[in-house]
């Protein structure tokens, strides 16, 4: 089985997709806490999917370890629970989103990440503290956008701006508003563009006494609901460089898969700040991961069915 995610750790260190095949970080960061709910709403079956992402993030900070140095570890796990529901509550406005069935790619399945968008193009979600070129950019390289060529389909990312994170919240419109001290409307930006004055109050939406509905309105009256959750469209690749790219897949997934002895270390990236490889605590101190030092267990995946199997690329000849 492949995974962009899998071709995304080997591009970071050959060694990474090696350990993650049995092991997986038992602590979890904010930002995933975050994006397991938002999977869990936008795939459910519930009539209210906002509450199923929610309650997703809460029975996911009760039962893993959280990486942060907050201690408020409650209030950090009901924030990001509030969010997980406003982000599903906006994004949802139908069905499950459902993924597309898995593909052949050389001798290896490719299981996807993106989801099928209504109008048959593929779509992925990304999160993110703010939204630029550079950021455009780096995302159109990533394997989880890549993989619109292994399915020949268009893609759109469906950004949601989070805002900075500071002290276990996030500091952007889906989360952080203001209220007036009289009349306790909520407002985002002031329309001349200045600065709420400090007798207006900070409120986070898991605290905030009114509905979605009254939240998004008031986020849309001051204009900032579209520079918070955007489409951005992937442009599909000519033919040629698709071509390239899904060889190019099949061969690191190949690769990846006949790989069993662990490749050298790669002691420079292990201490990305950014990408913050998982295996940090152990690998560079020549440890494996292991349940006694903060590891679990990667279950092994399921088979894929006849149904779910489609052939779809072959290498030439
Ligand atoms: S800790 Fe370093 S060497 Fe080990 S998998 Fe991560 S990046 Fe690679």
């Amino acid at each position: 089985m492949g995974t962009p995610q899998l071709l995304n750790n080997d591009d970071f260190c050959r060694r990474l997709p090696i350990l993650g095949r049995s092991w997986e970080r038992e602590s979890l960061s904010p930002m995933q806490l975050l994006s397991r709910g938002i999977e869990a709403g936008l795939t459910s079956e519930s009539d209210d999917p906002g509450q199923d992402a929610g309650d997703r993030v809460m029975s996911l900070a009760v039962s893993r370890p959280i990486e942060t140095a907050q201690s408020d570890l409650l209030g950090l796990a009901e924030h990001t629970a509030a969010l997980a529901d406003m982000i599903v509550w906006l994004l949802r406005t139908g069905s499950p989103w459902q993924r597309p069935a898995p593909v052949r790619l050389g001798n290896h399945l490719w299981e996807p990440d993106s989801f099928l968008g209504p109008d048959g193009t593929l779509r992925r979600v990304v999160l993110c503290d703010r939204w630029s070129e550079d950021r455009a950019t780096a995302e159109s390289f990533d394997w989880r956008t890549l993989e619109a060529a292994i399915y020949d389909m268009p893609m759109t990312l469906v950004v949601v701006v989070l805002g900075a994170s500071r002290d276990g919240r996030r500091h952007g419109p889906l989360s952080k508003g203001y209220l007036h001290p009289v009349s306790q409307d909520l407002r985002f930006r002031k329309r001349d563009g200045g600065d709420f004055c400090s007798t207006w109050n900070t409120c986070y939406r898991e605290d905030f006494k009114g509905d979605r509905e009254e939240w998004l309105e008031a986020m849309t009256e001051d204009g900032v609901l579209e520079e918070t959750v955007l489409l951005h469209p992937v442009e599909p690749e000519e033919s040629t460089l698709r071509e390239v790219l899904v060889l190019l897949a099949a061969e690191k997934l190949s690769r990846v898969r006949s790989t069993s002895a662990l490749p050298e270390p790669q002691f420079q990236q292990c201490f990305d700040p950014i990408r913050q490889c998982p295996f940090r605590s152990c690998c560079p101190y020549f440890r494996m991961p292991s349940e006694t030092n903060g590891f679990l267990r990667v279950p092994a995946p399921h088979p894929a069915t006849a149904q779910e199997t489609t052939w779809y690329y072959r290498p030439r000849a």
